[in-house]
């Protein structure tokens, strides 16, 4: 499918299945919703590309130093975009600096003064985040735009329940999902008149099930990318659980194209915890995953020992390849257990069985189990399908 500028905006219909070799065909997970592809710099939302993974900057915008330093960490830290507030004309004065720093995208988030998305469109961000409601929509709105398509930039439209139009607050009594579904539509609407298509959008809410019904709506509604977050999360864990359970049940859907983790914390952790909902998810894998039991009173090793131990070992070989790998405390369930993953042990007094797939392939003496483990993981990543390992529902989707 084309890129957005000059692309027919299109309702969701049901148009074909995923391609061979991709985790729905495998019978877990529903297909992920159509999207149109949209262009954020150097990386493309939507359609079949990655759901991409990104955060924001806490910094002041204007300190200079801050805030390239924090951005360079997020970016060392996998962020795929990475978000500044531009919210004053000493923030806007270093944009080009940071559009400079970074090899990931570049996003302005604006509140209130429209002026600071096409400063910042004009000093080279690759996409702004504005909430049309707040800079005053109509002619303001369209200044934006223009500006946008002007210099390819894409817009994310991100709507929250704070300053929703008050006919549609009036309709609906309270900012209920369906009344952030027409704040959405309403001007997404609106940049389509002006044959502008290059839009993203979010309706985020700090209410897990609210925020998963607004984006049900939304993805029922456009075919735009979108963009999820549970808004205002919190410290973790909580925050992180309130982001999994919401941003984890749109994607088990289908729906996303790229997310962002909301904490009060570092931002750093907000790129972890993105890449581990959707790892959890199999909607992107990224990396190795190990499966450790729980442990209960047929243990026979400390499992929470050998778990950061393999941890250690993988990092150590630089194994970075999405593999299933299993840590068993018994000989007895453990195989059973293990079925699920791509490679698996089990260790029960003085040995250990290292399994395939649920198969056991190899006996070994307890010192060996490390070695033997690793062995098989290598032989695995280096089988029949190198980096993208076909198994239930799961699937490479770098
Ligand atoms: S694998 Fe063994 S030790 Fe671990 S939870 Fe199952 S029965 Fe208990």
């Amino acid at each position: 499918m084309a890129e957005t500028f000059g692309s027919p905006s299109r309702r969701r219909d049901d148009a074909g299945g995923p391609a061979a070799g991709d985790p729905e065909r495998r019978g877990k997970l529903p297909p992920r919703r159509k999207s149109i592809e949209v262009r954020v710099g150097n990386i493309v939302l939507g359609g079949e590309h990655p759901i991409r993974v990104q955060t924001m900057t806490t910094s002041r915008t204007s300190d200079r130093e801050a805030v390239l330093a924090e951005a360079r960490r997020l970016e060392d830290a996998g962020a795929e975009l990475i978000r500044v507030t531009v919210r004053d004309a000493e923030s806007l004065a270093n944009v080009p600096a940071l559009k400079a720093a970074l090899r990931v995208p570049l996003v302005a988030d604006i509140h209130f003064d429209y002026r600071m998305a096409i400063g910042s469109i004009e000093a080279g961000a690759d996409k702004v985040r504005i909430n049309p409601g707040n800079i005053g929509g109509g002619e303001r709105l369209r200044e934006v735009v223009r500006a946008a398509a002007g210099r390819g930039v894409a817009i994310r439209i991100g709507i929250n329940s704070g300053s929703l139009e008050r006919d549609i607050l009036d309709r609906y009594g309270y900012p209920c999902p369906e009344a952030l579904r027409d704040s959405a539509l309403r001007w997404i609407e609106r940049c389509e008149s002006w044959g502008y298509r290059s839009i993203v959008v979010s309706v985020k809410s700090s209410d897990v099930p609210a925020m998963v019904e607004s984006y049900r709506l939304l993805a029922a509604a456009c075919d735009y990318p979108l963009h999820l977050g549970v808004t205002e999360a919190g410290p973790p864990p909580y925050g992180t659980i309130k982001s999994a359970v919401g941003i984890g049940a749109l994607l088990l859907e289908g729906i996303g194209d790229t997310i962002r983790v909301s904490l009060t914390a570092d931002s750093a952790l907000e790129v972890q915890a993105g890449f581990d909902i959707l790892q959890a998810t199999g909607r992107r894998l990224t990396r190795p995953e190990l499966i450790a039991c729980p442990t209960c009173g047929r243990k026979e090793i400390d499992v929470e020992k050998m778990v950061a131990e393999v941890k250690a070992e993988l990092d150590r070989r630089g194994i970075r390849k999405p593999v299933k790998i299993s840590i068993l405390g018994c000989v007895v369930n453990g195989p059973g257990e293990a079925r699920e993953a791509d490679v698996g042990i089990a260790v029960g007094r003085g040995k250990g069985v290292v399994f395939r797939r649920g198969e056991a392939v190899r006996s070994v003496e307890t010192p060996a189990i490390m070695s033997a483990l690793m062995e098989e993981i290598e032989r695995f990543l280096a089988g029949e399908n190198g980096d993208c390992l076909p198994g239930p529902g799961r699937g490479c989707s770098l």
